[in-house]
C-alpha cells in the first residue's frame, strides 16, 4: 500500500488557465478581475452582503479586530481549541483574550459558559466553528446583543456549512474564511473577511487597501485618493484569485466528494463507536455536515499517541490537533481563568484522519481498517 499523507491539495484543472488569464489582463495586484469574480460567487451564492478576499484567515482576523475598535485591555471571549491565529489577531491589539470551555460532546464553544465570561471590558465574542460544525448561533448571538458586543466568526473551516439554514459566516456581525491548502476551497494562502454589518462596509475597504480610500476612488466616487486611517495590505494578488476562482466553480463536486469519504470513515468506523472504544464526531442538529474534517476521539494521550504511531506505519498521515491556548507557552502566564476540562479532552485525545479530493474507497476503507485492527 502507498502512503496515504494527511492531506493532498486537489486541483479542478483551470487554475493554471485562470493565472495565465489574469497575467495576460495585464493587472495583476489586489481587486482585480478575479478578485470581483470571487467576491460575486459568495455573494450570490449565499447572499454574503460585502466580500473582501484577504491574503489569508488570519489577515481577515486582524481586519476585524481594527474595525471593532480594539484596544489596550479589552476582553475577547473564545474557545481556548483552536487555531493561534483566532486569538493571535486580538492580542495584536492589545485585548486580553477569555477562553471558554469546549462542548463535552463538540469541540466548539460551549454557549452556556459564555455570558459568565462577560465584564464591562467585553467587546466581542468569537466563535470557531469547528470542523465545519456551526455553533449555537441563536444563543449567541442573543447574548451578544444582550450585552451590546459583537460577534466574529471565525469560519475559517466552515465553506458551505448552515446553522439552521444560514451560510455559516454570514450570521455574525463579520465573519472570516480561510483558502488555505488544508481547507476543502484553497488557494495555497488565501482568505476572505465577509461583512455582515453594513456599518463596517466602507471602513473594511480602507483597511483592506492601507488606509486610503483607493476603492472608492477607483469606482469614481472622489477625486483623489489619501491617507485616512489604519490599514495594511490585506488583499491578495488576482493571481491568487484566479486559482480560488477555479476551485470555486467546483465548490459542489468538491464537497459531495468530501461528504463521500466522510460517510465511508463514519460507517467504516461505527462498529468502534458502538462498542464505546472510541468517539466519532457529532454534528449538532441545528447544523449542517461540510465534511472539512474526519475525527476520533480516543480514550487517553497514550492511546492516541500509540494509534499515531500505529497508522504511520501502516503509511498513514493522522494528525492530533489544537493545544489548548490557554495552556500555551506564550498565554499561560497570563491566563487568570478556570480550568477548561473539555478543551484539554480534545487537546490530548482528538485525532484527525487523512481527508481530501484525492483519497479513493480503497484508501479510506484501508484506514478504517488498520484503525480496527489497532483495537480489535
Ligand atoms: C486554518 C484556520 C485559521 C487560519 O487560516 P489561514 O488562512 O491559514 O490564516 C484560523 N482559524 C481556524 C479555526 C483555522 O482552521
Amino acid at each position: 500500500m502507498k502512503k496515504i499523507n494527511f492531506n493532498k491539495p486537489y486541483l479542478t484543472g483551470k487554475e493554471d488557465k485562470y493565472i495565465l488569464e489574469a497575467v495576460k489582463s495585464g493587472k495583476i495586484s489586489g481587486n482585480g478581475i478575479f478578485t470581483k469574480k470571487c467576491h460575486e460567487f459568495f455573494e450570490d451564492r449565499y447572499g454574503f452582503k460585502k466580500c473582501l478576499l484577504t491574503t489569508s484567515c488570519t489577515d481577515a482576523l486582524e481586519m476585524a479586530a481594527i474595525l471593532i475598535n480594539i484596544n489596550p485591555g479589552d476582553e475577547v471571549i473564545m474557545p481556548s481549541y483552536t487555531f493561534v491565529s483566532t486569538a493571535n489577531a486580538f492580542v495584536l491589539r492589545g485585548a486580553n483574550i477569555i477562553f471558554a470551555d469546549s462542548h463535552a460532546d463538540h469541540p466548539n464553544i460551549d454557549e452556556t459558559k459564555i455570558e459568565g465570561l462577560i465584564t464591562s471590558k467585553t467587546k466581542a465574542i468569537v466563535v470557531v466553528h469547528y470542523a465545519g460544525n456551526a455553533c449555537e448561533m441563536d444563543t449567541i448571538m442573543a447574548i451578544a446583543s444582550k450585552h451590546n458586543i459583537y460577534v466574529i466568526e471565525d469560519a475559517a473551516q466552515a465553506i458551505d456549512a448552515y446553522y439552521k439554514g444560514r451560510p455559516l459566516g454570514g450570521i455574525g456581525h463579520l465573519g472570516a474564511f480561510s483558502f488555505h491548502e488544508t481547507k476543502n476551497i484553497i488557494s495555497g494562502e488565501g482568505g476572505m473577511l465577509v461583512i455582515n454589518d453594513e456599518k463596517f462596509s466602507q471602513r473594511a475597504e480602507i483597511i483592506w487597501e492601507k488606509g486610503t480610500n483607493r476603492s472608492a476612488f477607483f469606482r469614481g466616487e472622489i477625486d483623489k485618493y489619501g491617507w485616512v486611517d489604519i490599514g495594511s495590505s490585506f488583499l491578495p494578488s488576482d493571481i491568487n484569485a484566479a486559482f480560488l476562482f477555479a476551485q470555486l466553480e467546483h465548490l459542489d463536486d468538491i464537497q459531495q466528494k468530501r461528504i463521500d469519504i466522510w460517510n465511508k470513515y463514519y460507517e467504516g468506523l461505527y462498529e468502534l463507536k458502538q462498542r464505546k472504544i472510541i468517539q466519532l464526531p457529532k454534528t449538532p442538529d441545528y447544523s449542517t455536515n461540510n465534511a472539512h474534517m474526519f475525527y476520533i476521539v480516543c480514550e487517553s494521550a497514550n492511546e492516541r499517541t500509540d494509534l499515531i504511531e500505529f497508522l504511520k506505519n501502516n503509511g498513514i498521515g493522522a494528525v492530533f490537533h489544537y493545544l489548548s491556548l490557554h495552556k500555551s507557552p506564550f498565554y499561560k502566564k497570563k491566563y487568570r481563568g478556570l480550568d477548561l476540562v473539555n478543551s484539554d479532552i480534545y487537546t490530548n485525545t482528538l485525532l484527525r484522519l487523512p481527508l481530501f479530493y484525492g483519497l479513493n474507497h480503497d484508501q479510506s476503507f484501508f484506514i478504517t481498517d488498520t484503525i480496527k485492527s489497532f483495537y480489535l
